[in-house]
This record gives C-alpha cells, structure tokens and sequence, in this order.
C-alpha cells in the first residue's frame, strides 16, 4: 500500500452522530442488513458509472466486467466488500460519509423519542443506509477511487463510527469502492462464506449485476495457496425485466427496499409490461409509511428511470402527479434516448402518454388494495389521504376514480375514523336520495353535534364529516360522485328533495307564511350582520344557525386564507330560525324592541359559536347576555 497524505480528522455532522447511535442501539436485532445496504450502495455506483460512461467511455478504464465481491477474513475478522462503479473523491467520501444531505433531515431527528422500538421505526422510514455499517463493525475502512480519476487520487476514509473520521490520500490503483469492516466481538458469525451467502440471497438476489464470493478450492500440487476463484451468487438480471409468473413476493419486497431505500416492506406492488406504440417495464410500488418529508415542497419524488436496461435518473418526477408522488419505483423504456434530460423530459410527449397510463396503474392498484385488503387500506389512507386529496384538483381527467378511493368520517359511525367511501355511502342512501350530504368544519368534535344535522338525524340519512384542512378546498373541486351531487348541508337554502313529503312541504310554507312578521322584525334587528334571514326546515333542538350562502367561501377557506396573510372577500350569513324552538316563540312574543334586538343578538352569535366561528365582538354578547340574566333573575 502507498503511503498516506493530507491525512485530516474531521467530525461527523450531528445528525449523523444522532443516528449512529440510534443504529447501533436499536437495530440490533437485524443485524444483517447491513450487508444490503451496502449492496445497494455499491449497486447504485456502478448504475451510475454505466450512465456516465455513455458519454465518456475512457472512465470504464479498459472495461473489466461491473460486478461486487464480498469476500472475508476469519482471522483478521473482517468482512469486505468492492466495487468497480463509479467510485468516490476526497470531497465526495466527506460529503457522502460525513454528513446526511437529505432537506428535513435536523427536522427528523427532533422526533426521536429516546425510545428505542419507536425510534427504530422511524428510522426505517428515514432510510439506514451506509451507516448501518456500524451495526456489526467497530472500525470501517473505505477506500475509494472516483472513475476518470488518477491513481494517485484515491481515498481513504476510516471510522470507529463514534464522534469523528479520519481522511487521507492514497494511491488506488482499481476504479470504485472497498470497504472493509472490522467486525465488533461477537460479529465473527459474519466472517463466513456460508453466512454471507444466505444473506446475499434472501436480500440481494435481484441485485442485476453480478456479485461474487470467493470459491472453496484446494491448492493444486506443489503450490502453496489455491488459486483465486470467484463465483456468482445471485441471480444478477434486473429484476422488473422478468416475467411475473416467476418473480416471488420476496424477491419484489427486496427490491423495493433496494430502490426506496426504505426498510420496511411495501403495502402494495404493480408490475407491467407494456408493448405497442410504446414499450417500457413498469414497476410501481405503495410504501406502508410516509416518508418523514411528505410535505415537504423540495423533497426528492418520481421513478427510478432506466432506458433499455440502462439507469439514467433518480427521481424522474414528471411519470406521476405530484399527488401520487409517494409512489416509488422503476420505469424502463425502449422509446426514450439514452441521454434524456429533467428538460426533456418535461416536455417530451411521449412522457405525457406514459404518465397518464403509470397514474391510471396506480390507482388501479389502489383500488385492489382497498377491495382486496380493505385493513391494509384503511393503514394506507392514514398514511397518504391527506395526500390523495390534492388529487381532485390536480387530476381532473380521472377525478371520479380519485373520488372512489376517499374516505370520510361520516355520521354512520360513531368512531370519527375516515373509513366511509363513497359507495359505501350511496349504498346506504335513502330512497329517493338523490345527493351526497356533507358539513365541514374544524373537528370531529365538533361537526358532530353541529345544529346543522339535526334535520338529518330525524330523518336517518347520512352525512359525511369533513375536518381536515384542506376537505373545504377539497370539496370545490367535486361536484358529483356517479351522477349523485355533493350538497355542503351549511350552505344555501336546503331543499331534501324528494326527502321531504308533500305535506312536509307544504307544511313549511304554510309555517314560513306565519313568521313573516317575525322574519321582518329579525331583519330590523341584525341588520348589516346577516344577509338574509328565514325560517329554518333543518332544525329539531336549536333555536337558529347560520347557513353560508351558496357562493360565500366556508369557514375552513375563509381562515386558511386569513392565516397565510390573504385578503378574505367579506361576506354575511343567511340567518335561520327553528319557529318551534320555545326560544323563538319568547323571541316572538316580546314587545321591546330594545329586548328584541338584544335577544336576536344573542341567538346570532349562539349560532356563529356552535359552527366553531369566532365572534366579532364578544364582550358585546357577553354584556346583552348578562343583562339577560341580571333581568331574569329581577
Ligand atoms: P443513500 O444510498 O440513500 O444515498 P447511503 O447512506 O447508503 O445513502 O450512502 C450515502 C452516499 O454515499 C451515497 O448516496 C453515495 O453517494 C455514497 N456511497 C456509498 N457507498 C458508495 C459506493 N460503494 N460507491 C460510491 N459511492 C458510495
Ligand atoms: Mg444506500
């Protein structure tokens, strides 16, 4: 070996001393991963070495077969590994190995508990990755050469995987990556041909290049030591290129983990084959958790892309919506060139054609999942609905299939879960039910004893509870489900339809004839307050509630746009009243004016509060109330 130059020490980034720690404490009891991670380490350098030496040849350096050799020293109690990809600069091993480059990253770590089986979880959906080296070694080494680079430039990066590394320059002569692990006492198990070679099988298989372990062979006559021999213990063919019949559960759970860099298995898989017009392999895959920066705007999304076996990209976004944008995957074309850009991509319309059939997979997928698994589902829709929301708004050509897949809280079940679709809700309608009833608002809690279900407990038909941020913006974009309207129950003059008799109507006019008086008193007394006032048909227990007009934005829209600094178009509620409520026919009988407009008052801002409104001037309903009080107890 050369001798050593600008040797350094320098410290690990504390999010990557946070998570060495948290490795090697709480993923003890699968130990072996280690060895896919750093597969799939080795793995993705050489994809990227194969990309990059489509343009530049000379970095294949003479072109010896792209393989990984695992190979081990049961003296030395070591385990290596190497590779011939693309291999790492001084810079690259610093950046790489020294720090975590994912946005969100410091975030993350603030949500570790300190509690070892929650915290090991979260880590699986953060990804382990090279680190997990420290599972089973107390001493790393890693020697490195960037492809195209000089002999002279290679790398060494060395760590006990406790506070810091050490650097220095040495001479390399083979292009890529060795990284030797000196095993902790009591790893030694992992020091075996025998070991390594199940590990590589259960985990690795649809690895697609080769990777090797040294043969068992006798030295011949008279020498000293046996020949060097290798052989291959994968399958070593990518993985989505072969016929499904043959492919296990396993083997696509693996390769999930492979591409997602994900540790746990996904909920859901699709794989196609798609010839004609255009030919490529699909392979897309539904992730059991979200990932820890869902939401967040630059997190990395999109396909794993290849083009005729080859790797070109990571996260090439533009094959799905953002909203699907936790799908994970590969997509392999025939029609692309091999030296397709981000820019070319976005405007290729060949990706159009492809993107709008690798959607439609998906939600094909979904939707098996959730007749086929409706549990697994309901763990799905926990995990993305928020998500799959944003869909109506983004997809409208396949907005009623998005629509099929929704879950709501509904006034069916007392559990305030979103479990209720949309089928099963018509399913359960009312004769003559022409529409879908929904009320949103800001909790369950709330939505739930709101007034403006009454009528609708009476009459036993459902209504959908909407609670989530964004359901108000949600609901502008859904008009129908099969044909069937969604009416907001707090908006506009309700009319049930055919849910109402005859005589129930005629009863309501009949009512709403008599009250005129009191309609024009009301309007007297709240004035600029109200839009409109009326006699309500939706009430049972309630004096009165407010109604939102048919174009006026709801509360949820009206306050998000107020937080985010926007200006809110005024508007006023239609004020309605229950005519049978004891309250109204006190109401309805006082002869001071004063009185009444105190009282009207009252029950104005009664109903603004049981919609989870805030009122404009609480003190001044605080003092009409208590003269009410001090008045009634005189
Ligand atoms: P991830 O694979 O999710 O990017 P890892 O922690 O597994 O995260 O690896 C960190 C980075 O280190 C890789 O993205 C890559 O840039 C670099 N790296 C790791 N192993 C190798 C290797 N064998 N050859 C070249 N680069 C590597
Ligand atoms: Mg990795």
């Amino acid at each position: 070996m050369s001798v050593e130059t600008q040797k350094e020490t320098l410290g690990f980034q504390t999010e990557v001393k946070q998570l060495l720690h948290l490795m090697i404490h709480s993923l003890y009891s699968n130990k072996e991963i280690f060895l896919r991670e750093l597969i799939s380490n080795a793995s993705d350098a050489v994809d990227k070495l194969r990309f990059e030496a489509l343009a530049k040849p000379e970095l294949l350096e003479g072109g010896a077969e792209l393989k990984i050799r695992v190979s081990f020293d049961k003296d030395a109690n070591t385990v290596t590994l190497e590779d011939n990809g693309i291999g790492m600069n001084r810079e690259d091993v610093i950046t790489h190995l020294g720090t975590i480059a994912k946005s969100g990253t410091a975030d993350f770590m603030k949500n570790l508990t300190g509690d070892q089986k929650k915290d090991s979880h979260l880590i699986g959906q953060f990804g382990v990755g090279f680190y997990s080296a420290f599972i089973v070694a107390d001493k790393v080494d890693v020697f490195s050469r960037r492809a195209g680079a000089p002999i002279s430039e290679g790398v060494h990066w060395s760590s006990k995987g406790e506070g810091d590394f050490e650097v220095a320059t040495l001479d390399k002569a083979e292009r890529g990556t060795r990284i030797v692990l000196h095993l902790k006492k009591g790893e030694e198990e992992f020091a075996d041909g025998w070991r390594l070679r199940n590990i590589i099988k259960k985990y690795s298989d649809h690895i697609a290049l080769p990777i090797e372990l040294p043969k068992q062979v006798e030295a011949a006559e008279g020498e000293e030591k046996p020949v060097e021999e290798w052989e291959t213990v994968n399958r070593a063919s990518a993985l989505w290129t072969r016929p499904r019949t043959e492919i296990k559960d396993e083997e696509y759970q693996e390769f999930y983990k492979h591409i997602a860099h994900d540790f746990e298995n996904p909920l859901a898989w699709s794989h196609n084959k798609v010839e004609g017009k255009l030919e490529y392999n699909s392979l897309l895959y539904v992730p059991a958790r979200a990932p820890f920066d869902l939401y967040q705007r630059e997190a990395p999304r999109g396909l794993k892309l290849y083009v005729q076996r080859v790797f070109v990209m990571d996260q090439a976004e533009s094959f799905l919506p953002l909203y699907l944008r936790f799908i994970k995957g590969v997509v392999d074309s025939n029609d692309l060139s091999l030296n397709v850009s981000r820019e070319i991509l976005q405007k290729d319309p060949i990706i159009d054609s492809m993107k709008s059939a690798l959607t439609k997979r998906v939600l094909d997928m979904l939707e098996k999942l959730a007749k086929n698994e409706p549990e697994q589902y309901k763990g799905f829709w926990k995990n993305f609905g928020q998500v799959m929301k944003e869909g109506p708004a983004e997809d409208f050509a396949n907005k009623e299939k998005i629509a099929g897949l929704l879950r709501f809280a509904s006034t069916s079940d007392d559990s305030g879960e979103q479990s209720v679709s949309l089928a099963d809700y018509l399913a359960r309608a009312k004769e003559g039910q022409d529409k879908i009833y929904f009320l949103t608002g800001e909790s369950y809690a709330q939505v739930k004893n709101s007034p403006h279900l009454e009528v609708f407990r009476k009459k036993g038909i459902e209504v959908l509870l909407l609670t989530d941020r964004i359901d108000e913006w949600l609901m502008s974009y859904l008009s129908e489900f099969d044909g069937k309207q969604f009416v907001d129950v707090a908006r506009g003059d309700l009319d049930l339809g055919k849910l109402d008799s005859e005589e129930d109507k005629k009863a309501q006019e009949e009512v709403a004839k008599e009250k005129e008086g009191l309609v024009e008193r009301l309007k007297a007394a709240l004035g600029e307050s109200v839009s409109e006032v009326r006699v309500s048909h939706r009430l049972t227990d309630s004096p009165a509630i407010l109604a939102i007009g048919e174009q006026d934005l709801g509360l949820q829209m009206r306050q998000i746009l107020e937080a985010s600094g926007q200006k809110v178009p005024d508007s006023k509620p239609i004020f309605e009243f229950n005519p049978a409520h004891p309250l109204i026919e006190k109401l309805d009988n006082e002869q001071s004016e004063d009185r009444f407009a105190d009282f009207s008052h009252i029950l104005f801002d009664q109903a603004a509060l049981a919609a989870g409104d805030s009122l404009k001037d609480p003190a001044a309903y605080v003092r009409r109330l208590n003269k009410l009080l001090v008045e009634l107890s005189a």
